[in-house]
Order: structure tokens, then C-alpha cells, then sequence
């Protein structure tokens, strides 16, 4: 499928509070956000209509620029409704979201206490971020980048700037003809993926690292809740990459990534399972539900 660029598409992108026609939602190159990396933002799904634990994800974004030290000037409600008046503007139901909040272009210098706090919100259609077939699996090389200790970067913010790590770390793993990289963190223990989370079934448990230095997921919380209903215990703890080989069945979790089987990392390979299958239709079936249903199953 040929790669149609984001500037050259049609749709409406809402802006600081209107909605504009996409090709109009361009920026000005000395931004803030672009020099300093100070943009923070969001990856949300709408499914038939709804925008899965969309206030979860706004609220993640004001906290996301609390820890970069700005606010945005909306409450969570009133971006909760700007998304969704995005995802109507542009007829769809089923999409990818992608509000994002940044420093402007009217002081350009490490110190911005000046600058305007803008945000935007773009939506489109985004199948699953590893195919229609992912029950076959991915496979993650190992990266030689670590997520940074949590007093190195803001690491509980999803910060633009913090991608830079998952980039280079991608761009590795594609060049040696894996889908994915797993990153270790500062201390060489398993991390995450670069835009996904990571869990093990180790005797029939489910065991994730703690997320002390990198994003504490809303897919991932969501997949603890669901083994949860169904008496599977959720191990949350440091796992080192030697670990690794006990597992019996790998998956990442995310809103991108939903829930995908892990087939192999590095040199260790794993088949997709009964417990990854499990979640994953659990977890489609999840999204599919009403914002209600949700609510009332996470209480
Ligand atoms: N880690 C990273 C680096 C990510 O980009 C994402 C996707 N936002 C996640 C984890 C998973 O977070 P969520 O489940 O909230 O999408």
C-alpha cells in the first residue's frame, strides 16, 4: 500500500478550539515544539463510534504537559468533546486519534515561559499497527538503546521528545528484518516496545515490568483488569531479560498494538497462545462495548 503523506490528505483537523480543513493545519517552522521538544500527546482508538477510555487518555494528556511544566488550556471534558467532535467532522467510526498539545513560535529558546500552549486533534483510519494477522505473531530484536531513569527524563510523560529513543530503536530492529524492538531499561531490566507494552506467561501468570521509567499503559491496565475478571494473576515486577526464556507465550499490549503475539525475541522464539488469544478477543470484545459497559466492568 502506497504511503499517502499526512500533509497531502483531506479531513479536518480541529485547532486551538475550531475545526480546519487538514491541508490547513500547518505550523510555523521556529515552534517550540519542534526545536525544544516540547510537545506532549496522545494515541487513542474509536471503535463503531467510541473512543476507547477516552477520558483516561485526555486526562494522561494534561498530565503529560504538567510534568513538562505548562498546562493545556482545556479541561478534560472539553478535550474529551473536541475529540470527538474530530472524529464526527471527519465521518469516521473507526479510527485512530491523535491529539497533541505543544509550545508555539513566539519565543524560541530554551526558556519558553512565553510561549502560546496550542492544541490540536487529528484523526484517521489506522488498522491494527501490525496487520490483520497478528495471531501469527511479531518479532522484537533486542535494542542497544534503554528507556531512561525517571530522573533522567520525564519518563511518566509521553512526551514527543522521549520517541526519539523508540525511533532509533525501531529503525534497528526494521534494518535486521524484525517488526518491533524490546528496550531494556537504565538498569538492564526488560522495558517495553517502542510504542507498546510487554508481557509474559511465566506457569500460567502473567508477569509485566513495573512501569517506574517508562508509560504505564491504558491497553495495558485494561489487559491486567481482564486477566484479572478471569482469575489469572498479574505479576507486576523487574524481569530480566534471562527471564525471558521461561515464558511460554509473549504479547505486547497498546493502543496501536492492541493486544499482538510475540513469536520470537532475539534468538528466543515463542508460540502464540491460549492466554494471548484469550485476551486479545477479550480485549477486541472490550472495545467494542459502550463507554458505559466499560466503565461499569473496570469498577
Ligand atoms: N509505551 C509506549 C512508548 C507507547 O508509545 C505506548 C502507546 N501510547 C504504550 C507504551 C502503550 O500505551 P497505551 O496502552 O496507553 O496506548
Amino acid at each position: 500500500m502506497a504511503l499517502v503523506p499526512f500533509d497531502d490528505r483531506d479531513g479536518m483537523i480541529w485547532w486551538n478550539g475550531q475545526l480546519r480543513p487538514w491541508r490547513d493545519a500547518k505550523l510555523h517552522v521556529l515552534s517550540h515544539g519542534l526545536h525544544y521538544g516540547s510537545a506532549v500527546f496522545e494515541g487513542e482508538r474509536a471503535y463503531g463510534g467510541n473512543i476507547f477510555k477516552l477520558t483516561e487518555h485526555s486526562e494522561r494528556l494534561k498530565n503529560s504537559a504538567a510534568i513538562l511544566g505548562y498546562d493545556v488550556p482545556y479541561t478534560v471534558a472539553e478535550i474529551d468533546e473536541a475529540c470527538r467532535a474530530t472524529l464526527a467532522a471527519n465521518n469516521l467510526t473507526d479510527a485512530y486519534v491523535r491529539p497533541i498539545a505543544w509550545r508555539g513560535s513566539e519565543q524560541l529558546a530554551v526558556s519558553a515561559k512565553l510561549t502560546s500552549i496550542n492544541l490540536a486533534i487529528a484523526v484517521w483510519a489506522w488498522p491494527n499497527l501490525f496487520g490483520a494477522d497478528r495471531m501469527k505473531g511479531v518479532r522484537l530484536g533486542l535494542a542497544a538503546w534503554r528507556r531512561p531513569h525517571p530522573e533522567t527524563a520525564p519518563t511518566a510523560s509521553k512526551a514527543a521528545g522521549l520517541y526519539m529513543i523508540g525511533t532509533m530503536s525501531k529503525h534497528k530492529a526494521e534494518d535486521q528484518g524484525f517488526d518491533d524492538a524490546l528496550m531494556l531499561d537504565w538498569r538492564g531490566q526488560v522495558a517495553e516496545a517502542t510504542g507498546a507494552n510487554i508481557f509474559f506467561v511465566i506457569d500460567g501468570a502473567l508477569h509485566t515490568p513495573k512501569p517506574d521509567c517508562f508509560l504505564d499503559g491504558i491497553t495495558r491496565r485494561t489487559v491486567m483488569g481482564i486477566a484479572r475478571r478471569h482469575g489469572i494473576k498479574v505479576v507486576e515486577r523487574a524481569i530480566l531479560p534471562e527471564e525471558m526464556a521461561q515464558a511460554t507465550e509473549v504479547f505486547l499490549a497498546g493502543t496501536a498494538a492492541e493486544v499482538t503475539p510475540v513469536r520470537q525475541i532475539g534468538e528466543l522464539s515463542f508460540i502464540p497462545g491460549p492466554v494471548t488469544e484469550r485476551l486479545l478477543r477479550d480485549y477486541e470484545a472490550l472495545v467494542q462495548m459502550s463507554p458505559e459497559k466499560v466503565a461499569a466492568l473496570a469498577a
